[in-house]
C-alpha cells in the first residue's frame, strides 16, 4: 500500500478528544505494537549511552547498542551467555525503568474486546495486565529459549529458571559467564541453544502459534462492528511484522479507523483516507493525555 507523505498531526487537544471518541465507539480495538512502545517503557535498542553504562566491557569488545547485540559474532560462549544472561533479566525478567506507558494503555483499553499484535519480545503487554491468550508476540519472546539447530518444533523451553541460576556466575567484570555448566543446552539433542527470538531461519515460532490463530479468528469476528487499530511505536525495521499488517487490516475492514502513533514515522496510506489519523509523537504523552480526560470525565 503506498503511503502518504505526512509529517503528521501534532498532540493536542482536538487530537486526544479524537482519539477518545475513537476509542469509545470502537466494537474491537486491535493495538499494533513496535520497538517504539517499549522505547516509552526504557528500553531503547539504539540507545548507546545507556548501553554503555549497563554493559561496559561488551561495549569494548564492539556492539555499541542492543541493536548491535543481534548478529553480533560471539568471540565465546563465556561471552554470550554472560551477556545474555544479563540481557534477558533486564528487559524481561525485572520491572521496566517506565511502566507507566503500558498500563496506560492497559487500562485504556480494558473494556473493549481487544488482541495484540507485537513485534516486541519483552513480554510488557502480558506483563502488564494483557490477556496472554489475546497477545501474539510474532518475533517471539525472551521467556523462553530454543534449540539454535532446530532439531525439533518443540525444542523450546522456559528461560527465568536459566537465568536465575546463571547471573550469580556472572563475572560483572568480564562480564562473561564463568560456570561452563551453565551453558544452555537443547534438552532433547544436547545442542547450542539461542533465544526464541526471530533472527534467522532457526527461529522456532511454534509457541506463538495459538495467538496467530486466534488472532485470524478474532480478526473475522471482528469484520462485524467497529474496528480500531491502534498502531504505535512500529517503523521500518521489519514493517512486515507490524506495520503493513495494521494498514492492511484496516484497509480491508471497511468499517476500520487506523490510528498511528509514531514520532518518526507516523505516515499512513492515502487509501485510508479520513478512516486514518496520523499522530507525529510517541505514545506516552497520549496515553496520559487519554488517562486525564477519563479521569475527569470519572
Ligand atoms: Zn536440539
Amino acid at each position: 500500500m503506498r503511503e502518504r507523505r505526512t509529517k503528521g498531526t501534532a498532540l493536542s487537544r482536538e487530537v486526544v478528544e479524537r482519539v477518545d471518541r475513537l476509542l469509545t465507539e470502537a466494537d474491537h480495538v486491535l493495538i499494533t505494537a513496535g520497538a517504539g512502545m517499549s522505547v516509552d517503557a526504557g528500553f531503547d535498542y539504539t540507545d548507546e549511552r545507556q548501553f554503555g553504562r549497563r554493559y561496559p566491557r561488551m561495549a569494548e569488545r564492539g556492539p555499541r547498542c542492543r541493536y548491535h547485540v543481534f548478529g553480533y559474532p560471539w568471540p565465546s560462549e563465556a561471552v554470550q551467555w554472560g551477556h545474555l544472561a544479563r540481557h534477558l533479566q533486564e528487559l524481561r525478567f525485572q520491572p521496566p525503568p517506565n511502566p507507566t506507558p503500558y498500563l496506560q494503555l492497559c487500562a485504556l483499553t480494558a473494556h473493549r474486546d481487544r488482541f495484540v499484535l507485537t513485534s516486541n519480545a519483552d513480554d510488557l503487554f502480558e506483563r502488564s495486565g494483557f490477556d496472554p491468550s489475546r497477545i501474539w508476540t510474532r518475533q517471539g519472546s525472551y521467556s523462553r529459549l530454543q534449540c539454535l539447530a532446530r532439531c525439533h518444533d518443540d525444542a523450546t523451553w522456559p528461560a527465568e529458571q536459566w537465568v536465575r541460576a546463571a547471573l550469580p556466575c556472572v563475572d560483572l567484570a568480564t562480564e562473561e559467564l564463568v560456570d561452563a555448566t551453565l551453558v544452555p543446552r537443547c534438552p532433547r539433542c544436547g545442542g547450542r541453544a539461542m533465544l526464541n527470538v526471530r533472527g534467522g531461519d532457526w527461529f522456532i515460532d511454534k509457541p506463538y502459534q495459538p495467538q496467530a490463530h486466534r488472532l485470524r479468528a478474532w480478526l473475522d469476528q471482528a469484520a462485524s462492528g467497529r474496528l480500531l487499530v491502534l498502531d504505535v511505536g512500529s517503523g521500518f525495521n521489519t514493517p512486515p511484522v507490524v506495520r503493513w499488517p495494521a494498514e492492511e487490516i484496516a484497509h480491508r475492514h471497511a468499517d476500520a479507523h487506523l490510528v498511528r502513533v509514531n514520532r518518526d514515522h507516523p505516515a499512513v496510506p492515502a487509501e485510508l483516507g479520513a478512516r486514518a489519523l496520523s499522530l507525529a509523537c510517541a505514545g506516552a504523552p497520549l496515553w496520559a493525555a487519554l488517562t486525564e480526560r477519563a479521569a475527569v470525565a470519572a
